[in-house]
């Protein structure tokens, strides 16, 4: 079971209610849920801030389980930077809560007239003033929201200043310093005033069957024991991809024009690790990569792998305590470093090109260095989160931006409007296909492109291949499917997905699926339950008026690179999306079944 809380903001009306027995069996839980749920309610000419634009808040059935890796909360919403279904997610113990309050969804329709925030606890819910937090930083609304309960424990999902104004890439925080970053769902709360939600809980979920569940873990722990990429994981986290990467041309360097810079090893996971750094992790996770690091004498979040590329590589920043007080102050604001650097970097290109009027926009970044000039993008961070001045237009993300002031098409480094993540497509055929058609728009996390490596192995769907990253052959789109509809069901469990790249089995996974919630899944029907989802994002966002000419990221990425270990590859996605298409069962246009 379930449950499911109802706010409506407009009117204050809290509700209660189960999800459906039926959506369960066919789309898990959490966030399969989630999405049902959203694309039978929102109807798809509700635009992103209209009153009728849910925002819903998901867990899936194994958060705040024995389930190792398995405290992930997923949200979604119409997107403003996209106009389409947009969702992201976040680890710590926020979701853990959320459950042990006793709700897996809370779905938040609605807007307030004043700022107020959802309070949360053991089963019951309601509303107060937030109008002394509005305009706060994350980390100053935490503490002030902690000191009001009388309770350090308290969880917090929360906005900061870009939220509030609306950055089309703001990102919903928890837990201090997680972010759900992609696709400014940040926004979307901040357009309905709601500035946090606090949940306290204190009731453990139920268990179908205890002793299958036991069984199941400990088959997960002793995969996770004797994992040799786990282990490098517990010790760099995502980190250790700027040092290891630029070996495939994988980090993208200077808005994604050069795959090689010797600054890299500045910025990299042994840069990182030679300071003083301790281990935290999510709820009931072994691997603890969501590591803090000492600076300026207090424990701060270390940047990720994204956000070393984006904030650092990608901008030719090798000064790592800048890109470290960035991330701080980034999560502080509220928003995503991807889309950030991503815009930042754009805009840097346009300069550099003079693509741009400097004199009608009145900027004095003519004569400025900008690559790699740290006190620039400082700047650039803060005019961007209050929408001072340029920033306004560069709060709206890279695909406002170049339509607005008419850029050529390769600056258009983005996916259906979201910005493509720190891997560069033209490094793996794999990873320019996942960006094309995952729902979202360019999204990241699935990373079909490790099957390359061979350290992406599950033989109970398949996936016992090592290809190369360069071939052009159908088995790429079979691959990038099977790896996104597993992914999508794995999701709905509520994992992290390291979780489930890293472990080669399938099967006790959905053991614990099966003895949490006393359901029969078999790898077929939830591999099936993944497809179903991800089937269900895609007729959503052909109803909002998406067509097949969407499924492309910017044409810089069909020009070769012409040195490093790209190797002037192109990523031959004109020849792989029919393929694709038909693998899925769409038409040649890319429509699944739809019903109108
Ligand atoms: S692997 Fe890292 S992000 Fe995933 S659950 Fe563990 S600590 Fe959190």
């Amino acid at each position: 079971m379930e449950q499911i809380l109802r706010v409506n903001l407009s009117n204050g009306q809290i509700l209660t209610e189960n999800a459906s027995d039926e959506d369960l069996e066919n789309y898990i839980g959490g966030m399969g849920i989630a999405t049902a749920i959203f694309t039978r309610e929102v109807s798809p000419t509700v635009g992103p801030y209209d009153q009728d634009n849910l925002l819903i808040f998901s867990v899936g059935p194994f958060c705040g389980t024995a389930v190792p890796f398995c405290s992930r909360h997923f949200i979604m919403a119409k997107s403003p930077l996209t106009n389409i279904l947009g969702e992201s997610s976040s680890g710590g113990f926020w979701g853990r809560e959320l459950k042990y309050a006793g709700f897996s969804h809370i779905i938040i329709k609605g807007i307030c007239e004043n700022p107020i925030y959802l309070w949360i606890k053991d089963g019951k819910a309601g509303l107060k003033d937030a109008s002394d937090l509005w305009g706060k930083g994350v980390f100053e609304t935490q503490d002030i929201l902690k000191a009001k309960f009388g309770d350090n424990r308290i969880k917090v999902a929360l906005i900061g200043p870009a939220g509030e104004n609306l950055v089309k890439y703001a990102s919903i925080m928890n837990d201090k310093d997680r972010a759900a970053g992609r696709c400014g769902l940040g926004a979307v709360m901040g357009s309905k005033k709601l500035k946090a939600i606090v949940v306290q809980g204190s009731n453990r979920p139920e268990i179908r069957d205890k002793g299958a569940l036991n069984n199941a873990v400990k088959k997960l722990r002793e995969l996770e024991k004797d994992n040799p990429v786990l282990d490098i994981h517990k010790q760099y986290g995502t980190t250790l991809g700027i040092d290891n990467m630029p070996h495939i041309g994988d980090v993208p360097i200077k808005n994604f024009t050069m795959s090689r810079w010797p600054g890299t090893k500045k910025i990299g996971g042994y840069a990182l690790m030679e300071r003083e750094v301790r281990t935290h992790a999510c709820f009931n996770c072994p691997v603890g990569c969501a590591k803090e690091i000492k600076y300026q004498g207090k424990w701060v979040r270390w940047p990720e792998y994204e956000t070393l590329a984006m904030m650092g590589s990608n901008l030719m920043v090798d000064n790592l305590d800048e890109i470290i007080k960035w991330n701080v102050k980034i999560n502080d604001l509220g928003m995503d470093t991807i889309s950030l650097g991503s815009t930042i970097a754009m805009f840097f290109e346009a300069i550099e090109r003079n693509l741009i009027d400097f004199d009608k926009l009145k900027l004095n970044l003519k004569h400025t260095k900008l690559w790699g000039e740290t006190e620039t993008i400082n700047k650039l961070i803060n005019i961007i989160a209050y929408r001072e001045g340029i920033g306004n237009d560069l709060a709206e993300g890279v695909k406002y931006f170049c339509e607005k002031y008419h850029l050529p098409d390769e600056l258009a480094t983005h996916g259906k409007g979201l910005e493509v993540p720190a891997h560069e497509p033209r490094a793996n055929n794999m990873t320019a296909l996942d960006y094309v058609t995952s729902p979202r728009g360019a999204y990241h996390c699935y990373m079909p492109m490790d099957i390359s490596s061979g350290m992406y192995i599950k033989e109970e769907i398949g996936i016992i291949d090592i290809i190369d990253r360069f071939s052009k052959e159908r088995r790429i789109a079979e691959l990038v499917k099977i790896v996104q509809d597993s992914s999508e069901a794995y999701s709905a469990n509520g994992g992290c997905i390291f979780g489930f790249k890293w472990i080669p089995q399938i099967t006790p996974w959905i053991e614990c699926l099966n003895a949490i919630t006393g359901r029969n899944y078999s790898v077929e029907s939830w591999t099936k339950a993944g497809e179903s989802i991800f089937n269900l994002k895609r007729e959503y966002n052909m109803k909002c008026g998406l067509t097949k000419e969407d499924d492309k990221i910017g044409s810089k990425f069909f020009t070769p690179i012409s040195k490093g270990a790209t190797r002037k590859n192109i990523p031959p996605i004109q020849e792989l999306l029919p393929i694709y298409y038909k693998l899925r069962g769409w038409d040649s246009n890319g429509r699944p079944n739809m019903k109108e």
